[in-house]
């Protein structure tokens, strides 16, 4: 395809998400909403008739083509297979996967499509449509809809019930089982996940192993963090008392031989001076502390790690672990893999909380709809996990608490990295059972998005980048790059065009770079896809950016010289891996999308849902982008994986022991 159809194709796809197709679907699946009645089994129309032979079509999914192959004999068709897409991994790629075995399956293309991944499905069922039309089959006959038994009504019963299937209901269940509960988790859509698969995929946690590769030498920039936050006058005696570790702990390290300092104590303060001391200190120090054996967990349950850290966006410190896998799919898998065959487990997809079932107080149960609008009703023995996330996603939601000085303008225009199905539910859900809400105006925008889709998949991983800086359309830099997620959004927001590019030196060969999501950035650079430029030269950089090429050659020197030289820079840059030489490049457009909120509901640190009045909502627990307590004004990047696996874990303990 050429690079203007294919732009036009992604401008084709953010129509259709302007109008609401993609971001913000119907909950339940019943068959794509346009699908005429349902008639009974056995009056389906006879599709044969094929003209024997493979047919090739294709079409626009979510981020870019999807191509899909079928082979039809006289009377069937017999594969169908999609033979190139971009679609979202964990997301789309799940209905690249389903969708054509259900087609087979059925000998139909009215298989229903994934709810979550509604544009994905509806891409490879529409190019299966046009290649069989090629096929010479009655289309008509194929697309009369499949018969089906509606679910009946239905009542499940369990010691502890989950609701969400993301990263920390999962890791909620997990936890709950291994103190022998039974539990149920439903989840509103066709696919687990939820923001937790689409993140950067990287996790924050003091690791002293990995963290003594990363520099053969103490940076005096990096050290100059840790004096400058022992240097601030205390605002609380816990804040005192958390310097004062602090102190003692790098003390004892200016007498080691260590080249980098590291501590949970360190990764408290650095947290919460990141959040601006809004989040509570007592949760952040929680999360600090167990956030290296919540990787530890995660590794022995097979999710894969390389041998070292690095300085992650937005993370403030280098103590990032990138996971080997695309995004945070394999966070996820390692989690459905160790919920596998589990007998006191049952899972519930396509299934929509709606309310808790409150008696004398406490909460005892969930009010839930099925896919087909039957009522489910579930009964916790012991207690009720919200983890249905944030609402970054909900346009009106985050209008209504986010906007403001800081963020003026959180409309429709702002794409988001959130999935379909995470819309804040679960947050009124704990309000109407009596729980306090806290910190509801701050929401984070995450400067690495696609300008078009705000999906964060296509960037370039920024392990096996390992240099880069921003600049803008002019070839300027314009923000420090390892600085807070709040601060260099801003900055990008107030850039000709409100979008900037991420410029990086290549360290490997070209060809084994590939995006978050997995794809070679050959094929991104080939096809002009997130306007993906590679450059031998400087002046060749400059010529496809349109940017004078002397201010770009000037930019680059002058980062080069703080690189060598590893000081912080006008910007107050404090990290440096190498520096970006004469080429060659690598550089893509991005502009800030909503990303996550801050929000929520108000918990202590066993993740029990408090009142105002700082009295326990019993049998309610709270855990991951739901709850309101950690983060304070900004998340720092990479905290979200460990906070979800932490309070999950302690959300699915307690719950299960009714604690
Ligand atoms: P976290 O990181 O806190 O686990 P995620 O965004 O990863 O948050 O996951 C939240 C999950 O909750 C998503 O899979 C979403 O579809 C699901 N969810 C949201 N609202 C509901 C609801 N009302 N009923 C069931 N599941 C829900």
């Amino acid at each position: 395809m050429k690079k203007t159809t294919r732009i036009l194709a992604v401008l084709l796809c953010v129509l259709m998400l302007v109008a609401g197709c993609a971001q913000v679907e119907e909950p339940q699946a019943t068959g794509d909403p346009s699908a005429p009645e349902v008639t009974p089994a056995g009056e389906q129309g006879g599709a044969a008739g094929y003209t024997p032979g493979t047919y090739t079509a294709t079409t626009i999914g979510m981020n870019a083509d999807v191509t899909v192959e079928v082979t039809v004999s006289e009377d069937k068709i017999e594969s169908v297979v999609v033979t190139n897409h971009m679609e979202t991994p964990g997301i789309g790629s799940v209905a690249v996967e389903k969708i054509p075995a259900a087609i087979v399956e059925e000998q139909s293309l009215a298989v229903d499509s994934l709810t979550g991944a509604t544009i994905s499905s509806m891409a490879v069922k529409r190019a299966a449509s046009d290649a069989l039309e090629q096929a010479g089959a009655d289309l008509d006959a194929l697309n009369v809809p499949i018969a089906r038994t509606p679910d009946p009504d239905a009542d499940y019963e369990a010691d502890v019930v989950i609701v969400g299937g993301g990263g920390a209901g999962l890791s909620a269940a997990i936890a709950a089982l291994e103190e022998g509960a039974t539990v149920v988790l439903i989840e509103k859509t066709s696919l687990l996940g939820g923001n937790s698969i689409v993140a950067g995929g990287f996790y924050n946690a003091p690791d002293p192993e990995r963290q003594a590769h990363y520099q053969e030498e103490r940076s005096e920039a990096l050290d100059s963090l840790i004096v400058e936050a022992l240097a601030e006058e205390p605002v609380s005696e816990e804040h005192a008392a958390l310097q004062e570790a602090v102190r003692a702990e790098f003390e004892e390290y200016l007498a080691s031989d260590s080249t980098l300092f590291d501590t949970p104590n360190w990764f408290a303060l650095q947290t919460w001076n990141g959040g601006d001391k809004v989040g509570d200190l007592e949760v952040v120090q929680v999360l600090a502390e167990n956030a290296l054996d919540s990787f530890h967990w995660l590794e022995s349950m097979g999710a894969g790690f390389p041998d070292d850290v690095f300085f992650g966006g937005g993370a403030l410190y280098p103590r990032s672990h990138q996971s080997v896998d695309p995004n945070g799919t394999g966070y996820i898998n390692a989690l459905t893999g160790a919920l596998e065959g589990n007998e006191n487990y049952t899972q519930l997809m396509d299934t929509e909380a709606v309310s808790l079932i409150v008696e004398d107080g406490a909460v005892v149960g969930v009010n839930a709809t099925g896919r087909d609008g039957n009522a489910v009703t579930l009964r916790a023995n012991n207690g009720v996990i919200l983890a249905t996330g944030g609402f970054a996603g909900n346009v009106e939601l985050r209008q209504q608490y986010c906007e403001g000085e800081k963020w003026p303008n959180l409309g429709e225009e702002v794409r988001t990295t959130n999935v379909a199905g995470v819309t804040g539910d679960g947050i009124f859900m704990a309000e109407a059972a009596g729980a306090n809400l806290v910190n509801m105006e701050h929401i984070q925008l995450l400067p690495y998005c696609n300008p078009q889709t705000g999906m964060l998949n296509d960037s370039t991983g920024t392990a096996n980048v390992k240099e880069y800086i921003f600049i803008n359309t002019e070839g300027e830099r314009f923000v420090r790059e390892d600085g807070r997620r709040d601060d260099m959004s801003k900055a990008i927001l107030d850039q000709p065009e409100s979008k900037m590019y991420m410029f990086a030196s290549l360290k490997m060969p070209f060809e084994e770079m590939t995006t978050l999501g997995g794809q070679p950035l050959s094929y991104m650079v080939e096809n002009g896809l997130s306007e993906y430029g590679y450059a031998e030269t400087i002046e060749e950089a400059a010529e496809i950016l349109g940017c004078d090429p002397q201010t770009l050659r000037d930019t680059v020197a002058t980062f080069d010289e703080h690189a060598s030289e590893k000081t912080a820079d006008e910007f107050g840059r404090v990290n440096y891996r190498g520096t970006l030489g004469e080429g060659p490049f690598i550089f893509w457009a991005r502009r800030p999308a909503a990303h996550h909120t801050m929000g929520g509901v108000e918990v202590d640190v066993q993740t029990h849902a408090l009142r105002a009045d700082g009295s326990v909502v019993e049998g309610l627990y709270c855990a991951g982008e739901i709850t309101g307590c950690t983060h304070g004004t900004n998340r720092v990047g990479g905290n979200a994986i460990a906070e979800f696996v932490t309070f999950g874990r302690i959300a699915g303990r307690n719950a299960a022991l009714d604690k």
